[in-house]
């Protein structure tokens, strides 16, 4: 029985980091649910919450805060930056930024570093090219 539930477990959460490695778009939980809910009808939306978090809590994947509020997941762990559209909150990686040598920081301001998250705020390509397209 023990083994059952945990064998269940295993599968829903590979299920959901291989649905969230398979897109570039930095999905919410919800849509990760419609899609892993396609192969496993019965799965709930608090077990794909409870998935990504222990995911998140095993460095297998981020959470990005958007603006602090909405839960943004992303199953690309390579270092990178995350440009956000203040028009359409589409999110998109930014690459070849510099890389910081943060140890530093720690003889400055007496703090050890764990990670640093780079987010730019702006308009993304498609929405300046409809903002041009309207004026
Ligand atoms: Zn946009
Ligand atoms: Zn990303």
């Amino acid at each position: 029985m023990e083994r059952t539930v945990r064998t269940r477990e295993t599968r829903q959460r590979r299920l959901v980091l291989e649905t969230l490695r398979s897109t570039k778009s930095h999905p919410t939980a919800e849509w990760i649910f419609e899609r892993v809910r396609e192969r496993m009808p019965h799965i709930s939306l608090g077990t794909v919450y409870r998935n990504l978090n222990v995911l998140r809590d095993e460095g297998k994947v981020r959470e990005l805060r958007v603006n602090g509020r909405t839960a943004h997941w992303d199953g690309d762990l390579s270092p990178h930056g995350h440009f956000v559209c203040t028009e359409c909150g589409a999110i998109r990686d930014v690459w070849g930024l510099p890389n910081h040598d943060w140890k530093g920081l720690k003889d400055l301001v007496g703090c050890e570093v764990i990670r640093q998250h780079c987010e730019f705020y702006g308009t993304c390509p498609a929405c300046l090219q409809r903002e041009r397209a309207n004026s």
